[in-house]
């Protein structure tokens, strides 16, 4: 028999899921604490409340938020439709008033014939199955413990840390150079003079790394101590934990160049065992990247957890020898999050490996936004029905923005999980001739994500017809 699908959290992954499962012809018992249990952020107690910014990002369709958007579109999405018509002016991006948006979700999910909403905070695992935990970024504590029972407490995140990420292809392969601390791994050659960064890179040595001659450095170091910083919350100033994560675990690369002008070329700038192959000596600093992602299309600048203000990072970090013209595919932020190390516990329909018929949707599967959490709720809430109906589970095309998102979250080296959001890096190269022109190369993979996307919803329709 067809069992009931429960859903925890009524944010962005919470509803989208919710509407997948109940439009496919599921029953769905949705919780939400909210209004009866405020979060030290949201204001209402209306599902899909924004909490910050009003903008789920670029309608483009040379950037991955447009076409991810057309994906979302094609899957059935709810809240697409409604911040469309809630739309406010924003040039190449969507954003919406949120109240009369976040109402009309609310709206439209209390009149759904088969969503039921439960305004209760959810203290303990329900032992039905499926269950969809989409409780964001601040779940709540006591539920917080719970899953972490589940999950093995080190699979749980509280905060943030993260350090800046940059594409491979914008870096300066002139400058930088691949090595391992004391030659271990391999190291490359140098690249010769005029050889593009376009494309994917060689594996050889580990890292990639950006070497200082001392005035650089001390420019450099100058600049960060002088950074302008963003601003914490009042919750996550009070929170002694977030105190002790930001400053005993993981101190800000601000914080350790304010204690010195050498700490950084004695810590994460250290040069000890490098050599330049082009000065054949050792730096006086280097930054090291490292990389991200399987493709090798992404480099996080290791060590480089900060709190500076993006457009101050864009600035300094950019001063880095082989980043001047750096894309930031992500940028540095220490915050309060909620989130699974997804790699360790989650397959491609963010389903636990270990407890089968147990999802996770939205921030807390170590995806980043609004949209991309909307996004992975689909795909909860898809799975969730498809499991009730005895269908096989829906994987979505690498080639999407989506399939991608999914396979960042399942084949990240887990030790150096990061949440992510929807970017080009994350999504497979094109293949055949290089092309040169970003947003072309934009155009041909959003062409191709969707004609992927078309492709494998016909299939599947096809399959269930026949089975
Ligand atoms: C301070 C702050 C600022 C942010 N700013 C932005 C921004 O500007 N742009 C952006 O894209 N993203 C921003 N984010 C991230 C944003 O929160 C997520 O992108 C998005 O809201 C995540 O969607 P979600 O559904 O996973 O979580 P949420 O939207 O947070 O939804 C989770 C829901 O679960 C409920 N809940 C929690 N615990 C329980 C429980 N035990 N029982 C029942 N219900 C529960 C909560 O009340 C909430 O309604 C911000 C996050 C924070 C914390």
């Amino acid at each position: 028999m067809q069992q009931d699908i429960t859903i925890i959290g009524g944010g962005f992954a919470g509803v989208e899921a919710a509407w997948a499962a109940a439009e496919r012809g599921s029953k769905v018992t949705l919780y939400e604490m909210r209004p009866n249990h405020a979060t030290p952020v949201h204001k209402t107690g209306d599902l899909a409340e924004l909490v910050c910014s009003n903008s789920f990002k670029s309608t483009l369709f040379t950037n991955a938020s447009g076409v991810l958007k057309e994906e979302m579109r094609r899957l059935g999405s709810l809240i697409l439709p409604i911040a469309e018509k809630h739309a406010v002016p924003a040039g190449e991006a969507l954003a919406v008033d949120r109240e009369p948006f976040a109402r009309e979700v609310t709206e439209r999910l209390l009149a759904h014939p088969n969503i039921t909403i439960l305004r209760e905070e959810v203290t303990q695992l329900p032992t039905t199955r499926p269950l969809i935990i989409a409780t964001g970024p601040l779940t709540s504590d006591a539920l917080a413990n719970e899953i972490a029972k589940l999950t093995g407490g080190e699979s749980l995140a509280f905060y943030d840390a993260v350090a800046p990420t940059v594409t491979y292809e914008s870096l300066d392969l002139n400058k930088v150079f691949r090595a391992s601390r004391r030659g271990k791994g391999r190291q490359a050659p140098p690249p010769e003079e005029g050889q593009s960064c376009a494309g994917t890179p060689e594996p050889s040595a580990d890292y990639l790394n950006c070497p200082f001659e001392k005035d650089e450095y001390l420019a450099f170091w100058k600049a960060i101590t002088e950074a302008e910083l963003a601003p914490l919350h009042d919750f996550e100033q009070e929170d002694s934990g977030a105190k002790m994560v930001f400053f005993e675990m993981c101190v800000p690369v601000e914080e350790l160049a304010r204690r010195g002008q050498r700490t950084l070329a004695y810590g994460a700038m250290k040069p000890i065992g490098l050599t330049d192959p082009r000065t054949e000596r050792r730096p006086y600093a280097v930054v090291q990247l490292r990389q991200e992602n399987r493709e090798g299309t992404l480099w996080g600048l290791v060590g480089f957890q900060t709190r500076m203000k993006w457009g101050e990072q864009r600035r300094i970090l950019r001063m880095i020898p082989g980043l001047e013209n750096a894309e930031f595919v992500r940028y540095g932020v220490m915050h309060r999050n909620t989130y699974v190390n997804a790699p360790r516990l989650l397959d491609y329909t963010c389903q636990l490996r270990e407890h089968s018929g147990v999802f996770f949707a939205g921030q807390m599967t170590g995806v980043e936004g609004y949209l991309e959490s909307a996004a992975i709720g689909i795909v909860a809430g898809w799975n969730a029905h498809r499991q009730t109906v005895g269908l096989p589970p829906a994987i979505l095309p690498r080639e999407t923005v989506l399939g991608s998102l999914c396979a960042y979250l399942v084949e990240t080296e887990p030790k150096h999980f990061a949440p992510m959001n929807s970017n080009w890096g994350i999504v497979p190269e094109l293949t055949g001739a290089t092309i040169r022109d970003k947003r072309e190369r934009g155009r041909l993979k959003g062409e191709r994500a969707i004609s992927a996307l078309d492709r494998y919803l016909t299939s599947i329709e096809l399959a269930q017809v026949t089975l």
